[in-house]
Parts: structure tokens; C-alpha cells; sequence
């Protein structure tokens, strides 16, 4: 059972200060002792290392014994676990739930946004307690600025949850989002928030900033009615414009894309991240490299979505599970950054380890698919200061699993303890 614990945090009399004083210092300190603990550059495990947590942050790291801590201070005993950074999906939808429990027409058309609200906390103690400390929540999918209340109510420790960074409604074009294929007589509400032209796109970028977005979400191709073909959906100076409104406020942009054309203009565009990638060439893959725009393949939501359709693993492989094998493989080829990105919420919260036994499944070293669940995504969500690794000054967000995941990546479903900016949250040792 997970918990919600600051009970752990204690204050203490620290020596510090200018010739060394005794001051009170009201920063709680917890020593997690004897772990084999990830390098920042995520290429071994270094044996029998103790971590000194003070407060919310990681301060020292260093061989058993060598760090000077008072006695009375709280000890885990982490001798024969693996410790690594909290984990990040780099794509998630925590106002969504799985296709199998309810279609996504009718999460976004009949369910309250309270109750997507209230099933959106729940959905955040699972991702936490899976070891899942950051979230990029690419848009709330018809529940307004909900990620942003999420986002917020986690900061002010209302809720527990993992650190969110919240993209609100994400902007499409007229005609190219869901739900789609009613009577042209009925204005159906969209999943996203419908803007087109530059001076309307300028516009919904504001209005997002305004309600507190941290990141601007644009679907840049999509389908025109039910079945149809994936088309581009904004012009290149339409894109443009999204991008540069953002940049006026600090803000970078994600685009889900698909086909190269979209994913071109994207990227000349001067977007962060291209979503998906589904059908990517060799060459707009290289582009991105070029241009160092990461990839979030996404590939346990195609998982997901053929079995939905009622694949299983031994029967024949679900078109989409093909497309994503080879996508991932060029994308392996390129050279193009990979941050770890699941679409979680397609499938189960909780379940966002899948993403990262997907891209080894899918021919990545086990060392770079925890790379691109945290130093990579790190990066891409301008943390890499303070997230994603376990080094001095970090967040302290550390996650202990059984086992040694270089070598078996399963052993990320099974987190031992979760510890989030210095708070113990799971502890099943
Ligand atoms: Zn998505």
C-alpha cells in the first residue's frame, strides 16, 4: 500500500553556518543507505552508495559510511535494491481513462468533468505509487483547464500526485478533431480547442497562457471524418504563429504528428517535440535529429488500442504494432533524441513502465530506455538542472526497485519506495 507520508519528515539541529554554529535548520533529512545507485549518465549502478536527502533535495551521494549525518537522523536501508531518478512520461492524459472502460466520444460527450476530475486524482496516486514522479500531461481531451487544478493541488499538497506539467485544452483546426461524423446541423463540442488563422491561433495561445498552461499542445495532422485519411490540418504559417506566441511567454510547444509533411512543418515551425511520429520517414527522423526536436513514440498506446480491437499477443500483429516496430526502428536509426512518452491514459494509470519495455522490446538498450524516462526527459521539459538524475542539487524524486533494471527492465513495474521532493510515498521493502 502506498501512502501519502510527510510523517517522515523531522526537524533536526544541524551544524552550519559561518563558523560553525549550531542552527536550528527546520529541513528534514533523510539518509537512504546501501543502495546500488544509477550514474547521472545512466550507464551503470554504482555498489553501496548512500544518498542524503535534505528536504526537498538530493544533497550528497557517496560510498556507504562517508556521509556525515546526525544519528538520530531517519535511515532506509536500501542494501541490495537498485536505486534510480522518479521516473517521467513525457505524455500523458490523466483526464482520460482506457478505451476499453469507456470510449474516448463518450469520456469527452457524457462524463462530468468532476467526475473525470475526481477519477484524474485517483488517476494520479497510481501513476505516483508506480514510481512515475513527473508527468507531462499533453491536454485534457474535452475537460478544459483541469490539469492545470491537478497540477496545482499536487504543489499545494492537497492531493498526492506526481509534478505535472499541464498543456489545458491544445489547439486544432476547424473540422480536424473529435468527436467527429454528425450531422453538420449540430455543433458537437470538440476534445480540444478549436482555433485556425494566425490571428486566431495567437489568440487561444494567450488565452491558454492566461489559464496557466506550461507547455502549448497542437495537433498538427489528423483525420477529416471517421475512417478518412490523415491529412496536415495547420499551414505552415499557422504553425508559425503558435510557436511564436508561445516563445513570447517563455513556453515551448508539443505537436502530436504523424505524417512527414505535418512533422516538417512542425519542425521548421520550431516545435520541442513531435508526439507519435507514427509513419516518419528516415530523412524528416534526421531532420529532427538535426534540429534537436525529441520524438515521444508512444508506442503502448498502439499496444493498447489493438487490443482494444481485439488482438492478442499470439495472434497476427495489429497493423498499428507493425507500423510502430518499424517507426521505432528508423527512429533507432536516426539518431533522433527519444524521450519516453506513452499516451497513458489510452491505457491503464500506473502502467506507464510499458512505454519504457516497449522501446526495449522494440530494439533499445535498457540503459538508453531509462535514459529517455529521465535524463531525457528532463531535458525536453527544461529541468535538466534539477530533474532526472540523482546528484547533488536534484529534486529529490528516487525510486528503488528489485533487481538491476540494465538488465531486466521488468523489474520498473515493481517499485520497492517511491520518494518524491524528499517525502517518502511507497514503502514495501
Ligand atoms: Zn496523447
Amino acid at each position: 500500500m502506498g501512502q501519502f507520508a510527510t510523517g517522515i519528515i523531522i526537524a533536526v539541529l544541524m551544524a552550519g553556518g559561518a563558523g560553525g554554529a549550531a542552527v536550528a535548520d527546520e529541513a528534514p533529512l533523510l539518509v537512504l543507505t546501501g543502495a546500488r545507485v544509477l550514474d547521472p549518465a545512466c550507464r551503470e549502478f554504482l555498489e553501496g552508495q548512500d544518498v542524503l536527502i535534505v528536504g526537498d533535495r538530493i544533497r550528497q551521494v557517496g560510498p556507504s559510511g562517508e556521509i556525515k549525518a546526525p544519528d538520530d537522523v531517519q535511515r532506509l536501508d536500501l542494501t541490495g535494491l537498485s536505486l534510480i531518478p522518479g521516473l517521467i512520461d513525457a505524455h500523458s492524459h490523466l483526464l482520460l481513462h482506457p478505451y476499453d472502460e469507456a470510449s474516448w466520444n463518450d469520456q469527452v460527450l457524457k462524463e462530468s468533468l468532476e467526475l473525470r476530475t475526481v477519477r484524474a486524482v485517483a488517476a494520479m496516486q497510481a501513476t505516483l505509487e508506480a514510481g512515475f514522479t513527473t508527468l507531462r500531461d499533453l491536454g485534457t481531451e474535452g475537460a478544459g483547464y483541469a490539469d492545470v487544478a491537478l497540477r496545482d493541488a499536487v504543489t499545494e499538497g492537497i492531493v498526492p500526485g506526481p509534478r505535472v506539467f499541464a498543456s489545458t485544452r491544445a489547439l486544432v483546426a476547424t473540422g480536424c478533431y473529435g468527436p467527429m461524423g454528425f450531422d453538420p446541423r449540430w455543433d458537437v463540442p470538440k476534445g480540444a480547442q478549436v482555433a485556425d488563422g494566425v490571428d486566431g491561433l495567437r489568440r487561444a495561445v494567450r488565452e491558454q497562457i492566461a489559464a496557466g498552461v506550461d507547455w502549448i499542445k497542437v495537433y498538427a495532422d489528423y483525420r477529416r471524418q471517421p475512417g478518412g485519411p490523415t491529412t496536415p490540418t495547420y499551414s505552415q504559417e499557422e504553425l508559425n504563429a503558435i510557436v511564436d506566441e508561445a516563445r513570447s511567454a517563455g513556453l515551448p510547444v508539443a505537436a502530436h504528428a504523424t505524417i512527414d509533411e505535418a512533422i516538417r512543418r512542425c519542425v521548421e515551425a520550431g516545435v520541442s517535440s513531435i508526439e507519435h511520429g507514427s509513419y516518419a520517414s528516415e530523412e524528416v527522423l534526421r531532420l529532427m535529429r538535426d534540429k534537436g526536436v525529441v520524438l515521444c513514440p508512444t508506442l503502448a498506446a498502439a499496444e493498447a488500442i489493438a487490443r482494444y480491437q481485439g488482438r492478442t499477443p499470439e495472434g497476427p500483429e495489429h497493423p498499428r504494432i507493425t507500423a510502430a516496430k518499424a517507426m521505432f526502428q528508423r527512429a533507432l536509426d536516426s539518431g533522433v533524441t527519444i524521450a519516453c512518452g506513452s499516451d497513458v491514459g489510452v491505457f491503464a494509470h500506473g502502467d506507464n513502465a510499458r512505454e519504457i519495455e516497449l522501446m526495449v522490446a522494440y530494439g533499445m538498450t535498457p540503459a538508453d530506455a531509462l535514459k529517455a524516462a529521465t535524463v531525457t526527459a528532463a531535458h525536453l521539459l527544461g529541468r535538466a538542472n534539477d530533474l532526472g538524475r540523482i546528484a547533488d542539487g536534484c529534486l529529490a524524486d528516487v525510486v528503488a526497485v528489485r533487481g538491476n533494471p540494465l538488465e531486466d527492465i521488468s523489474v520498473l513495474r515493481s517499485p520497492v519506495l517511491v520518494v518524491k521532493n524528499g517525502a517518502l510515498i511507497v514503502d514495501r521493502r
